[in-house]
């Protein structure tokens, strides 16, 4: 069995879109399957097939496109040229591979609707032969093998298992946005959400190197990889945050000091987000999570933007976010210990119901300008790509 059957679902139902979607998701499956040994990628009538060289392996194939946005379903699949039943369970019960199953049913789906028989008729005339060949009983409703036969207009595909993938958008689909990217267990999730509705998604990290260790750079780089496994291209910025905590430690009363950090952030965000062409910042906050993270602070933060701010986590609990993270496979490396930068001088009771006066107040003594512009100009960048090609770093200055 020599190919790969994928089925889209959602993106079928993008009217004029379509094929520009379904384009995307072809490049995309042919960047992250070109080193498995798939030698060509197609598109056939509603569903896409992968040809695979002889020596290709099935299972790292099959892990990889099990992760991949806007694939339904996958199958490992055999073609036979035409249509002939005859033809069609030949090359079926030469491929069955030892398979011994107690009962069996066809299922058939014709894509070219003028095929001179209708979809019963085949599973009938298809699998009358196997059973024939095999003895095996036939079971429509709980069979112990299904195989699979997709009719297109001059070939036959067979299959005998599907699996499901990520669903989804094709990674792009959707356009660009930029998520604030802590060591922590929520914002990985937070991103890959985004990323799972087609849109690319720039990374921002803020740290506090020299004054704290490296630990939150190099488990955001983790995360990163991770991450670009689903999206196969990604920008990582990171800012350096300790300095800017110092300056607001100095000019600001303990209560107000997460919420100017954030807003210094989001500043920071906006600016590099608009330098790449992202359309909306993103960040993992959940209402009442902390007290940065009141209705009352996130007004305040959001008012330093005009970016639509996504926040994709807002109405879940702790557990149903770590368990999305075990899932995507970030959680074990968002545990590991770190200092965090809003650790370093966090105050111990922060104000939970600020206002933009009060704020503005406080940030009056403050260079805000010059502190985002400085930011901004000594961020450094790092590109990564899956499967990876090369990791390159450079300033942004
Ligand atoms: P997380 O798992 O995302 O760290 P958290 O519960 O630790 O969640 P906070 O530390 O209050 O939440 O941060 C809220 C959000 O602000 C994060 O989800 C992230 O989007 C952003 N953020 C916080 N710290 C950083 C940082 N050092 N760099 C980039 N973004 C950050
Ligand atoms: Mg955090």
């Amino acid at each position: 069995m020599h190919s790969v059957i994928v089925h889209y679902h959602e993106i079928a139902l993008k009217g004029g879109n379509r094929p520009w979607f379904i384009a995307r998701l072809v490049r995309n499956l042919r960047v992250l399957t070109a080193d498995l040994g798939v030698t060509n990628v197609r598109t056939l009538m509603g569903r896409i097939e992968l040809e695979l060289d002889p020596a290709a392996e099935w299972e790292p194939l099959r892990e990889r496109l099990r992760g991949v946005f806007g694939v339904a379903n996958f199958a490992q699949a055999g073609r036979v040229s035409g249509v002939d039943p005859d033809e069609v369970a030949a090359a079926v019960l030469a491929d069955l591979d030892g398979r011994s199953p107690g009962t069996f049913r066809v299922s058939a789906r014709r894509a070219d609707k003028r095929h001179p028989l209708t979809s019963p008729q085949i599973e009938r005339e298809v699998g009358g032969r196997i059973k024939q060949a095999k003895g095996w009983a036939v079971d429509l409703s709980a069979p112990d093998l299904t195989v699979r036969l997709e009719m297109l207009t001059d070939e036959t595909f067979y299959s005998f298992s599907k699996e499901r993938s990520a669903g989804g958008l094709p990674s792009g689909v959707s356009g660009r946005v930029a998520c604030l990217l802590s060591g922590g267990i929520d914002s990985p999730v937070a991103a890959y959400r985004m990323m799972k509705r087609g849109c690319r998604v720039h990374f921002i990290h803020f740290h506090s190197y020299p004054i704290l260790s490296r630990v939150s750079q190099d488990k955001v780089c983790e995360i990163v990889g991770m991450l670009t496994r689903s999206q196969l291209r990604s920008r990582l910025t990171m800012v350096a945050f300790g300095e800017i905590q110092r300056q607001v430690v100095l000019a600001v009363s303990p209560p107000l000091r997460v919420v100017i950090y954030r807003r210094l952030m989001l500043r920071i965000a906006d600016r590099l987000a608009r330098e790449t062409g992202a359309r909306a910042l993103v960040t993992g906050e959940v209402i009442g999570q902390v007290a940065s993270q009141t209705l009352e602070n996130l007004a305040v933060i959001d008012a330093v933007t005009r970016l639509p701010v996504f926040r994709p986590l807002i109405g879940l609990d702790k557990n149903e976010i770590s368990d999305e993270a075990q899932c995507i496979g970030t959680y074990p490396i968002s545990i590991i210990p770190d200092q965090d930068c809003c650790q370093l001088f966090t105050p111990k009771h922060p104000a939970t119901r600020t206002t933009v006066a009060e704020v503005e107040a406080k940030e009056a003594g403050l260079p805000i300008d010059e502190i985002v512009a400085r930011a901004v100009a000594e961020a450094s960048v790092e590109h990564l790509s899956f499967p990876p090609k090369r990791t390159e770093a450079h300033s942004t200055g």
